[in-house]
C-alpha cells in the first residue's frame, strides 16, 4: 500500500502522497492515465466455457507480440484464471511498485496480469461477491502499470454477466470483440447470445472464431468433424459478421497449452499454430475496417 494509504500507488500522481482526491476519483484518474497509453482494446468472449477463449486470447497476444506489437494480456477470468498455466507462468508473482503493479513479461513485448499470479495455491477456489470482482477489475485495468501498448487483449470469463458490464465501463472504449465458439449448435446459440449482448451494449463485434473445427484423423489423415461442420460460417453469414478463423482440434496444441507453451510459439507450423497466426492477421485486418479505429 502506498504512503498515502491507497491500494493503487500514487507514484503516478503529480501530488504524490499529499493527493487529496477521494478513493474513487483517485482510482478513476489513475485508470485514465493508463488507458490513454493503450491504442486498441479487444475482448475475447464466448458465452460458454471450454470453447477455447483462453487458448485464443493467449495465442492472439503471443502472435501479435511476435510481430513486434506491444501487447498486454489481461486475464479477467476471476474464477478460472488459466492464462498463467497456458503461458508457463505458474508460480510467477506480480510486484507492487510506486507506479503500479508490474505485470509479468514472458516474452519481449508481452505483459500479462492475472489473478492467478496472486493465488498461493492454483487449486484454491475464488468465490467473490460482485463488489470484490469490481475492485479486482479496477486494479486489473488501472492498477497494473501496462505502459504503452498497441493492444490490450482481455480474456473474458464465460457469459455476459457482471465482468463484461464492468469491463466495458472501466475501459471506456472497447474497440472490438472476438467471439469464440465451437461448431455445434449448443455453442453457437451461446455465441449468438454473446453477440446480441454486445450489440445491445453498443460494443463492436469483429467476428467469430470457430475453434475445434475439424481434426486430421491420426490413422488415415482425412478430415473428421467431431463437433459437426460449417456451423460458425453459417452463423457468421446469417449475422453479417466475418468468420475470422477456424482453428482445428490439435491434440499436440492441447498438450503444449498444459505445458505452458502456446501453439504459435511451440508449433507455428502445426495445424493449430498456423490457424492461430492467421487469426492474428484477420483480427488486425477486421479492426482496421472499424470506423473509429481504422486510423490507429
Ligand atoms: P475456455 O477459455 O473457453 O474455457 P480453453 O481455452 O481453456 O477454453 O480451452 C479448454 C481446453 O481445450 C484447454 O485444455 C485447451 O488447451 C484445449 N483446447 C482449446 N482449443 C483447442 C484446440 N484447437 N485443439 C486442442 N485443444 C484445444
Amino acid at each position: 500500500m502506498a504512503e498515502c494509504g491507497r491500494m493503487i500507488p500514487c507514484g503516478l500522481c503529480p501530488d504524490g502522497a499529499t493527493c487529496k482526491l477521494d478513493q474513487t476519483s483517485h482510482d478513476m484518474w489513475v485508470l485514465d492515465q493508463r488507458l490513454v497509453r493503450i491504442k486498441r482494446r479487444i475482448l475475447v468472449l464466448s458465452n460458454k466455457g471450454g470453447v477455447g477463449k483462453s487458448t485464443v486470447s493467449t495465442n492472439l497476444a503471443a502472435a501479435l507480440a511476435l510481430r513486434g506489437e506491444r501487447v498486454g494480456l489481461a486475464d479477467c477470468d476471476i474464477s478460472g484464471p488459466s492464462i498463467p498455466r497456458m503461458l508457463g507462468l505458474l508460480g510467477a508473482r506480480l510486484k507492487i511498485t510506486e507506479t503500479g503493479v508490474t505485470p509479468v513479461e514472458p516474452l519481449p513485448n508481452l505483459k500479462v496480469a492475472s489473478l492467478g499470479f496472486l493465488l498461493d495455491d492454483p487449486d484454491s477456489p475464488v468465490m467473490w461477491r460482485d463488489s470484490y470482482k469490481q475492485e479486482f477489475l479496477q486494479q486489473l485495468y488501472g492498477g497494473v502499470a501496462w505502459g504503452d501498448l498497441d493492444w490490450l487483449i482481455v480474456d473474458m470469463p464465460p457469459g455476459t454477466g457482471g465482468e463484461l458490464i464492468s469491463t466495458r465501463e472501466l475501459l471506456m472504449r472497447v474497440d472490438g470483440v472476438v467471439i469464440v465458439t465451437t461448431p455445434q449448435e449448443v455453442a453457437l446459440q451461446d455465441a449468438r447470445r454473446a453477440i446480441n449482448g454486445c450489440k445491445d451494449s453498443n460494443v463492436p463485434v469483429l467476428g467469430l472464431v470457430e475453434n475445434m473445427s475439424g481434426l486430421a484423423c491420426p490413422h488415415c489423415g482425412g478430415e473428421i468433424h467431431p463437433f459437426s461442420e460449417g456451423g460458425a460460417a453459417r452463423t457468421a453469414e446469417a449475422l453479417g459478421l466475418p468468420l475470422l478463423g477456424q482453428i482445428p482440434l490439435d491434440p499436440a496444441a492441447l498438450l503444449q497449452a498444459d505445458d505452458g507453451r502456446p501453439a504459435v510459439l511451440a508449433a507455428p507450423e502445426g495445424p493449430a499454430g498456423r490457424a492461430l497466426l492467421a487469426l492474428a492477421d484477420a483480427v488486425a485486418a477486421a479492426l482496421a475496417t472499424q470506423p473509429d479505429t481504422a486510423a490507429i
